[in-house]
């Protein structure tokens, strides 16, 4: 029988145990949280998005596409829903967003815990995996147990490295895999924070603070002889620091690119989508004919929320507190600009700990995307968020984490998936 170490117990490395155990093999799950899934309990708010519908090569990012879509080749997103569902997690959809039945992550950690106890895997929770060192055959795993001191060995053949990234706040977080991984010759991509708010150097910032739109967001960058231009659409919400809201977290990866790469990266944001420029031109050309009496601020009150009217105004150098119908058409033409393309220079993203993925990782490469074997080093596997992918919201990181997880599990235990 198989002796198998899966290090992590996270959404990977659940996966990879139950997959493992069902295939044969004796499993330990070393989990240095005092219990699995820690992170799993916070995702998607609390209930925990594990899927999705849809997919398209723009919902994975990092080192190699079609590492991906060889990934999901051997077991596609909805061979992950039914593996999870046949075994009992009873799974609901909206608008192609998986959910479990009962909305609750808590249900998806329980789920798992008693399938891997009825499986007989051996759950060390509170169990620090120190070092994963290679002998002639198979590895020797050293941990340290929480409430003890001093450091144990196992003995393994097989060893599934499934410690995910550097992203959440007090979830668990380590950088083991990563210097595991190195330890065996692997390299890895720089590592930044994605599905993270953004930092902007603007001067306004306080006055925005607290005001929600609805905007079309467009990042651009450009280095390494290429453009990036990538678009967004959905409700942004102004901060302190900057700015933040779905569109922003689902940009934030290629402006944490463009910020390694050369330092600065740009978000345009288009406060008036439903408008051509034209349209919105004649609409304020209309509403100045109709204005008197008014100032430019009272006129077009409503058409933005107060304070963020007040800026784009002062932005386009139009005094608010100036004659409505005396603004000329090239002042109004100014407005328009602005109003289409408000922009801020990003000078940096917020910090893991506000991050829902890392993204950056081992290098795809280097591993083998039907069994994610490591090419270098025999026996080790390595799963999840580790590996150079991370996905957009919507179900798409855990998606892969399972999928990886399924297919390391089975072929570490001998039986790859047809
Ligand atoms: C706040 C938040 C919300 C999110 N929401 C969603 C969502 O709704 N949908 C979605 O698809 N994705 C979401 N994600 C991303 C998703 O949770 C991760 O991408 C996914 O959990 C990665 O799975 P993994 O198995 O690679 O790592 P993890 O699930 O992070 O598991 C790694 C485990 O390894 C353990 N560990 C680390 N080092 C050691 C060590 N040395 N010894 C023993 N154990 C160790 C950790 O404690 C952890 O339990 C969210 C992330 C965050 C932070």
């Amino acid at each position: 029988m198989k002796r198998i170490a899966i290090i992590g117990g996270g959404a990977s490395g659940m996966t990879a145990a139950l997959s493992a155990a069902e295939a044969g093999a004796f499993v330990v799950l070393f989990e240095h949280n005092d219990r699995l899934g820690k992170k799993l309990a916070a995702t998607g708010n609390g209930r925990c998005n594990l899927g999705n519908s849809y997919l398209d090569a723009d919902c994975y990012r990092g080192g190699d596409a079609s590492f991906v879509s060889d990934v999901f080749e051997k077991c596609s997103p909805e061979q992950v829903r039914v593996f999870l569902s046949e075994r009992g997690l009873s799974l609901k959809e909206k608008n192609g967003y998986f959910y479990p039945r009962s909305e609750q992550a808590r249900s998806v950690i329980d789920f798992f815990t008693s399938r891997l106890s009825a499986l007989k895997v051996t759950v060390l929770t509170g169990c620090e995996v120190t070092e994963v060192i290679a002998e002639k055959a198979g590895f020797t795993v050293s941990f340290v147990r929480n409430e003890g001191n001093s450091s144990e060995d196992m003995q393994f053949d097989v060893v599934i490295l499934a410690t995910g990234g550097l992203a959440g706040n007090n979830l668990g977080v380590s950088a083991f895999g990563y210097d595991t991984a190195r330890s065996f010759g692997h390299t890895i991509t720089p590592l930044f924070p994605a599905l993270v708010q953004l930092v902007t150097n603007d001067k306004n910032k306080k006055t925005l603070s607290g005001v929600r739109t609805e905007a079309n967001v467009t990042v651009s960058a450009s280095f390494g002889g290429h453009d990036i231009v990538k678009k967004e659409t959905g409700e942004v919400l102004f901060t302190d620091y900057g700015i933040s809201g779905i569109p922003v977290m689902q940009l934030s990866r290629y402006a944490g690119e463009a910020l390694q790469n050369v330092g600065t990266a740009s978000l345009s944001l288009d406060l008036m989508p439903e408008y051509t420029f034209e349209k919105l031109l004649a609409e304020l050309k209309e509403r100045r004919a109709a204005s008197a009496g008014l100032t430019i601020e009272q006129g077009l009150t409503s058409i933005l929320q107060r304070n963020l009217l007040y800026v784009t105004l002062l932005r386009a150098s139009v005094e608010p507190e100036s004659h409505f119908s005396k603004a000329s058409d090239e002042t109004l033409k100014k407005l328009c600009a602005e109003l289409k393309n408000f922009r801020l220079t990003i000078t940096g993203t917020k910090d893991f700990s506000a991050a829902q993925v890392t993204a950056g990782g081992i290098r795809l490469g280097e591993i083998r995307s039907d069994t994610m074997e490591s090419k270098l080093k025999k026996g080790l596997y390595i799963t999840g968020e580790l590996l150079d992918v991370d996905g957009t919201c919507g179900g798409y990181n855990l998606q892969f984490a399972f999928a990886t997880g399924i297919l390391a599990g089975r072929a570490a235990a001998g039986r790859e998936m047809n």
